[in-house]
């Protein structure tokens, strides 16, 4: 915790979006007293706080903090060479913990307040999120980490830098019980990842619908939920039925099993951020024209099905995949919004999205910026509401003014390390 925040200070912005809702027509002063939002009053009252002793911070535009819903912190997306990207993983522990702590400081200087890291073989995100809570100045300018710690794959198939290996109904369900008592969800590797050379998700789910159901079952009786490593219409359809919280990346989307999750409740994470590199970038992994056909195919599907998920009323999350080839913490955040936008979504619906809708997704009780709820928040030079194009937008939302990063008891104040990066 720093103390150089005063426990009572108020913001006066022209307007603001609450997680929801756009508020224009300002301006407006929300005043916060220890770390909570404690009046929001229409008009500039920063002139009559400041006689009171009150500290005033101003600036264009006020929304929730960003939440990157799917990144690994361990892992460093700015290296696309495979030698390299291998070698990262060959370090030991403590510098792959520096690694993470530096990925979660530039996913906060991006604005991202909250990650929900989405599983490493060794803790390290669990490690993370203990000293995002510590209170002490290892806590500093890290946001909070939500742990997908490490997650449950199926023997011999992919996952490992991620997950441990299960087998039968006895041994999974042992697993989530264990890994239940320290991660704040489970993650399951439902399937493999995608042969772009093929266009296709070529290998079957790793796990039935009944166990799939047994995990989630597991987990909520463990009091935690799920979220599934998911692509391919086989293993959609088996996440989408069995109920898992939220499925990840979700390539080859179908109508009906959108359908089918928004009935039983299932959010989504599609994760372009990954694809697009590729195909931006088919010289990283010397993909033929062919190839490069087959991604921006796959691309232009998934955000035929994004827009079609809104439609249905999917609880929509964002998340970036920060960590896979280059996709960098933070800085992907801005992309990935960007993606979100071109599919057509509009702006009110993908920062929801990036913001209260995760909040809601993950069990807060305070998702959106208001009255009494914690300030985790993000002060920007202008509005993105105010910009002539997407890039415009996306212009905007990078380099906040400022963060405050909600704590257990209060927030915290945000300006950035000298040791960290820029967005
Ligand atoms: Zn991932």
């Amino acid at each position: 915790m720093n103390n150089s925040t005063p426990a009572e200070f108020a913001l006066v912005v022209p307007n603001w979006f609450d997680g929801e809702r756009r508020h224009r027509d300002g301006p407006f002063t929300i005043r916060v007293n220890d770390g909570l939002v404690a009046e929001i009053a229409a008009g500039d009252h920063g002139a009559a706080l400041e006689r009171r002793g009150l500290a005033v911070e101003r600036g264009g535009f006020l929304m929730p903090g960003l939440v990157d819903a799917h990144a690994h912190l361990f892992l460093d997306g700015a290296p696309t060479d495979a030698k390299l990207r291998a070698e990262h993983l060959k370090q030991p522990l403590d510098k792959l913990i520096d690694a993470a702590r530096a990925s979660a400081r530039q996913a906060r200087a991006c604005g991202v307040t909250l990650v929900r890291d989405a599983g490493d073989r060794h803790g390290i995100n669990n490690r993370i999120r203990a000293e995002a809570l510590s209170g002490t100045s290892a806590a500093g300018g890290l946001p909070r980490v939500r742990s997908g710690g490490l997650g449950v794959k199926r023997a011999r198939r992919y996952g490992a830098f991620m997950a441990t290996d299960v087998s039968d109904e006895e041994s999974i369900a042992q697993s989530v019980t264990r890994l239940a008592a320290d991660n704040d969800e489970i993650k399951v590797i439902l399937t493999g990842i995608i042969d772009f050379d093929a266009g296709a998700v070529t290998d079957a789910p790793q796990f039935t619908l009944a166990e799939a159901e047994l995990i989630v079952r597991t987990a909520r009786a463990a009091g935690r939920t799920t979220f599934a490593h998911c692509s391919g219409e086989q293993g959609l359809a088996i996440a989408a039925a069995a109920g898992i919280g939220s499925i990840e990346h979700g390539f080859f989307m179908n109508r009906a099993t959108l359908e089918t999750m928004a009935a039983n409740g299932v959010a989504w994470t599609p994760t372009f951020c990954p694809v697009h590199f590729q195909w931006s970038h088919p010289e990283a992994v010397g993909w033929s024209p062919q190839t490069v056909g087959n991604l921006r195919r796959i691309l232009d599907d998934h955000a035929r099905h994004l827009r079609l998920a809104h439609e249905l009323g999917v609880t929509l999350l964002l998340g970036t995949d920060a960590g896979s080839m280059g996709v960098e913490h933070g800085r992907a955040m801005l992309e990935e919004i960007e993606r979100y936008l071109d599919a057509g979504l509009t702006l009110d619906a993908t920062l929801k999205a990036a913001t209260s809708a995760a909040r809601r997704h993950f069990g807060d009780a305070r998702p959106t910026l208001a009255v009494g709820a914690p300030l985790d928040a993000l002060l920007l030079a202008r509005s993105p509401f105010d910009a002539a194009s997407h890039a415009a937008s996306i212009a905007a939302l990078r380099a906040p003014l400022k963060t405050w990063v909600r704590e257990a008891e209060r927030a915290t104040p945000g300006r950035l390390p000298p040791d960290s990066d820029n967005c």
